[in-house]
């Protein structure tokens, strides 16, 4: 709030704020995760390419359905923005807010990453995660954000009125423009809310306010996701490096990002279907 609050508490404010906190979407309600699968088709998988996002630059990379893939921090602690799109029409993609509300602000293994309406199906699950061990901290923070959207420079040019073009949201339109061939303007409204891969981020207790604290991330650390459809990818090595100070601009130590896509063995796949468009018609209730 900008000003203190300008009303008195009524007399049964207490009562009021003592409500239950209801989970809105319980764990139990989603598909479940089935470990023995996914680490079945991790066990041996085969490495088919390798690619390497030099830092504050971006790059765009597809992902058969079926296959891996992982993100790791091949030099130092690095956030990585991440976009993905169904490969076979963009504008099918990930849609942070659901993934959000559907596991919680940070997401880690044996979470999915949830496409927006009207498909509402898993793109991609998380099999392995490093940082898995983070947690929450004593400040409330985790790592790999979808509660931040990405750095721009609409944000940046409104704040400080300069202007910057390493920002991830730069760095995503630049990818998938020369992806997908496509001029900058039709690019940029592809570009959506990331996952903040290795972010570590929450909210400040009594204001709420969004804070950024130095990725716990190290030279190793890694995230893997298994494509549950056909995916374009695109991955930005953030400017803020481990975002422990600030972003936009050439001032923070960067990294560059590592990913590497992998098939799974023979016969590890048998009975898995990449994931059906959701079940509901559309109708909204119109006969
Ligand atoms: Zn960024």
């Amino acid at each position: 709030m900008a000003v203190p609050a300008q009303n008195r508490e009524p007399a049964d404010a207490a009562e009021r704020r003592s409500a239950a906190a209801v989970t809105v979407y319980r764990a139990e309600q989603l598909p479940p995760y089935d470990r023995a699968f996914y680490e079945s088709v991790r066990d041996g998988m085969i490495r088919v390419d390798a690619i390497t996002v030099p830092p504050r630059d971006a790059c765009a990379f597809e992902v058969p359905a079926g296959h891996l893939f992982r993100v790791a921090n091949v030099a130092g602690p690095q956030v990585g923005d991440l976009n993905l799109w169904n490969a076979a029409d963009l504008s099918e993609r990930f849609y942070s807010g659901k993934t959000r509300a559907l596991h919680a602000t940070h997401v880690s293994t044996g979470d999915r990453l949830w496409s927006n309406f009207p498909w509402l199906r898993a793109m991609a699950t998380i099999t392995h995660d490093t940082l898995d061990w983070y947690g929450f901290d004593q400040s409330g923070a985790g790592v790999h954000d979808v509660i931040g959207t990405r750095c721009d420079p609409y944000t940046h040019h409104l704040l400080t009125g300069a202007d910057y073009h390493r920002c991830c949201h730069s760095n995503l339109t630049r990818a998938v423009a020369a992806a997908r061939d496509l001029p900058l303007a039709k690019a940029e409204s592809h570009v959506h809310d990331v996952v903040n891969l290795f972010m570590c981020t929450g909210y400040q207790r009594g204001t709420n306010q969004y804070f950024m604290k130095a990725s716990p991330a190290r030279r190793g650390d890694f995230v893997e996701l298994f494509a549950e459809i056909d995916l374009l990818v695109a991955l930005s090595a953030c400017p803020g490096g481990d975002c422990g100070a600030g972003h936009s601009s050439d001032r923070a130590t960067c990294h560059p990002l590592g990913v590497e896509i992998f098939r799974p063995k023979e016969g590890r796949l048998a009975g898995w279907r990449p994931a059906p468009p959701n079940g509901y018609r559309g109708r909204h209730g119109v006969k």
